[in-house]
């Protein structure tokens, strides 16, 4: 095997954490009712990404609702998700669920050849019924192979949170990826979903950097990543706990580094992945350097408007960590709480060293007692799911809507300045409404 290089000096040095950072900083655990979407709302950016797969989710009309408003008002002659409606006969037991799928899915495929890979996405309804859709995959793919592979996942609410969909749907395509030999030359693997835009702009880089690259989930089911002892795995997400230990489990090996949000973590993270292949500092400053001057110009402006204002996270995406470290390090604002669903210590070792001391982190939710401390600090700005957005503008706080944040490409060096600006216009537009 070709030996990977171990490099002593880091490629790119940070300036450390004010106080020192919340590496051992105590968490505030919490386990109330909490007000988070479920991991249906990953399929809303999944089936934009994966252009041969469907999303049927196997759920209740509650669940149709939820991905017609997650998705927005989008019309399409041919959409890539639905819902098959599991109706009050069947949650009676009067119908064969198993027949009733069954059938569903042959209508789809019949009508729709495009389709290569089909996932069952399980809810709750499908939970408490005891729908068995690993089985009904298995059935399923059986049939329909070669044509169409056929995995299954849940999203449900009992189970996931928001974006933990991905992980759990990215989760399970890890076992269909071909091997990677191991006489084979090491390659990256960037793991977690990223819009097309920005996947381009990072493939750009690597290749300029010379570092071979990968991304999982792919654009086409066919062009699945292969996996094994050489890959080098680059988390582009911060959710994907239970996809990224699968890799490993496939002999992958984690590359430990800053997510891409802003200029500074864009560096840094691409510094872990060339530092990895063995680059040297003078090549990686070469290519590295226009796309740091553009995002410092970017966050320059954006600076000025955010300053000194104080932010308030709840728990929603999972991606409050990194978010906060941007914005405590290169646009000066002031952290209050930043709240996170999950904290998983091992892929956030770096964002946690880097956030201020002194800054209250908290897991999970107890949504009554949030609200009562996000008041208390009267933050400049908050940001939280749609069910709380509301209520808390009208009490006089602006609030940005943390859906936002993942639904637009804000990763690399180019999504800097726009990164930025999505905190910076709920504040100017509250400012422009006083005046
Ligand atoms: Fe609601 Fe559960 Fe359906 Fe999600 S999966 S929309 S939480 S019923």
């Amino acid at each position: 095997n070709a030996p990977i290089p171990i490099h002593v000096q880091p490629l790119h040095e940070l300036p450390p954490a004010a106080g020192g950072g919340c590496s051992s900083a105590p968490v505030l655990r919490e386990r109330g009712q909490r007000e988070v979407f479920c991991g249906l709302t990953g399929i809303v950016w999944l089936h934009r990404k994966i252009q041969d797969a469907f999303f049927l989710i196997v759920g209740s009309r509650t669940c149709a609702h939820l991905m017609q408003s997650a998705a927005g008002v989008m019309i399409f002659a041919e959409p890539r998700f639905a819902t098959a409606i599991i109706e009050e006969r069947d949650l009676a037991g009067l119908a064969d669920a198993n027949e009733e799928l069954d059938r569903v899915v042959e209508r789809l495929l019949t009508r729709r050849p495009d389709i290569k890979l089909l996932f069952l996405v399980g809810s709750c309804p499908s939970e408490v019924i005891k729908l068995d859709l690993s089985r009904a995959a298995q059935r399923l793919s059986q049939r329909f192979t070669p044509g169409v592979r056929v995995l299954n996942y849940s999203g449900s609410g009992i189970e996931t949170t928001f974006t933990q969909g991905e992980d759990a749907c990215l989760a399970t395509l890890v076992p269909e990826l071909p091997a990677l030999p191991a006489e084979a030359a090491p390659e990256l693997l960037v793991v977690g979903t990223l819009a097309d835009v920005v996947e381009d702009q990072f493939a750009r880089l690597f290749q300029a950097l010379g570092v071979p690259v990968r991304f999982l989930p792919p654009r086409q089911s066919r062009a699945l990543p292969p996996v094994g002892p050489q890959t080098r795995m680059l988390l582009a997400q911060p959710f994907l706990g239970d996809t990224a230990r699968a890799l490993e489990g496939r002999g992958a090996r984690h590359l430990p580094a800053l997510f891409p949000l802003g200029e500074e973590g864009t560096t840094a993270w691409l510094a872990a992945a060339a530092e990895a292949f063995g680059i040297s500092r003078e090549h990686f400053d070469a290519v590295t350097a226009p796309g740091r001057a553009r995002a410092r110009a970017a966050l320059e402006r954006q600076r000025t408007l955010l300053a000194g204002r104080s932010i308030f996270f709840f728990p929603d995406s999972q991606l409050e960590l990194p978010l906060a470290r941007f914005l405590s390090r290169e646009l000066d604002m002031r952290l209050t709480e930043v709240g996170t669903p999950y904290l998983h210590r091992g892929h956030l070792a770096a964002e946690l060293a880097l956030l201020p001391a002194g800054t209250r982190l908290s897991e999970g939710q107890d949504v009554d007692r949030q609200l009562d401390r996000c008041r208390a600090a009267a933050p400049d700005l908050t940001v939280c799911g749609l069910g709380l957005a509301n209520p808390l503008e009208a009490e006089g706080l602006s609030t940005k809507w943390a859906i936002e944040l993942v639904f637009s490409p804000i990763q690399g060096y180019d999504q800097a300045g726009d990164l930025a600006a999505l905190f910076s216009r709920p504040l100017d537009r509250r400012q422009r409404l006083a005046a």
